[in-house]
């Protein structure tokens, strides 16, 4: 379980990181917290000849408020800022509340935003050593060609497992790239292929700078659920994001996603009709939850069975929305 070999790379400036990329990009891999990369690199699951630590660039580090355009925050931001910015925690609920149950706090220190919302997509047959990958076969998503979780199919379901990128559809977030032509901005809802092996619309040569939150949902309420086997410490194995505008009448705008079912994080179909412009109940929130569970396609990439998962999904929909109306902030 050592690490690779590998030409260690570490640009101080957007500037130099943007080189190196133009350089590099196909045989590089940009390291942020590492929490995610480095034991993947000790099981052998990446051996890039250049791993590019970013953790030097000072100008994608941190929160800012931007008044009149909402809020920025630095790709290299630590998850334990966005739990601990009592900003966020007001305006942002649902991204606070995602924040904080990412891992562990130790992990969240590390643990940047960035590689939050560009983390690997996770399977059972692939987030596993170099042994046991060989003693059980390959697959299609590193080294194989086939896929053991539905077999006879040519296309990779490894599930995204990620917690704040749910949060951050629901906010309308846009995500800046940085690359070859300089900068672009994309939103995050066109950000993920939904395939496992191929995961983001990031070309080789470009990297994440920022996150943008929109003014506009400033201030909506929030609540995040997920299903995890170590409550202290583990990736969602569901996951389920509710924003809404409301204030005392009914609802004005809502979005709803999921996440650790799918091969991306997901806005839910229809869920903003099922809750803009009427007062939120068990009825209405049940509705949301078939939604979602409709969404939601697990297959047998984790311990959990699929069908478990999906049912979660439809009783943690209906909790988050009825939290909404219940939370104060
Ligand atoms: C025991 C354990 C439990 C965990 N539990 C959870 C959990 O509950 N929820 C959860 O969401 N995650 C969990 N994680 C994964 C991880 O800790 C977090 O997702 C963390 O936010 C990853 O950020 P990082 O900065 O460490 O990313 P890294 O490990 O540095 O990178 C992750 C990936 O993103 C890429 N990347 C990083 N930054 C950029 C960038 N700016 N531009 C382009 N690509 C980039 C890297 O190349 C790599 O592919 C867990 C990890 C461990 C070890």
């Amino acid at each position: 379980m050592s690490l690779p070999t590998f030409k260690f790379l570490r640009p101080r400036t957007l500037r130099q990181a943007a080189d190196y990329l133009a350089r590099h990009g196909s045989d590089l891999m940009v390291l942020a917290g590492g929490t995610d990369l480095l034991p993947s690199m000790k099981q052998k699951l990446f051996t890039p000849a250049y791993l590019m630590d970013i953790r030097g660039i000072e100008e994608i580090r941190g929160i800012h408020v931007r008044p009149g355009a909402g809020m920025e925050i630095g790709a290299l931001t630590p998850l334990s800022a966005i739990e601990d910015s009592e900003f966020i925690r007001r305006n942002y609920r649902v991204l606070h509340e995602a924040a904080m149950t990412v891992a562990s706090p130790i992990l969240r220190n590390m643990g940047t935003l960035g590689g939050n919302i560009c983390l690997d997509t996770r399977c059972v047959w692939y987030n596993q050593s170099l042994q046991w990958r060989r003693s059980c076969g390959f697959c299609i998503k590193k080294d194989g060609d086939l896929c053991h979780v539905a077999p006879g199919g040519k296309f990779c379901w490894a599930a995204f497992s990620g917690d704040t990128p749910p949060a951050l559809l629901c906010l309308g977030a846009e995500v800046e790239i940085v690359g070859p032509s300089g900068l672009r901005r994309v939103a995050m809802k066109d950000f993920y292929t939904n395939v496992g092996d191929v995961r983001m619309k990031l070309e080789p040569n470009e990297m994440l700078t920022r996150v943008f939150l929109p003014e506009e949902s400033a201030g909506w309420k929030g609540s995040y659920m997920k299903l995890r086997i170590r409550g202290s410490i583990d990736y969602p194995l569901a996951g389920v994001a509710v924003a809404l505008k409301k204030n005392g009448g009914p609802v004005e705008n809502a979005r709803v996603a999921i996440t650790a079912v799918n091969p991306a994080p997901l806005l839910v179909k229809g869920a903003d009709n099922a809750l803009v412009g009427k007062q939120i109940d068990e009825h209405v929130a049940a509705v949301v939850g078939e939604l979602a569970a409709k969404m939601a396609k697990p297959l047998t990439t984790s311990g959990l069975t699929p069908e478990y998962r999906r049912e979660i999904v439809k009783v943690y929909a209906k909790r988050a929305v009825l939290a909404c109306v219940l939370s104060r902030a």
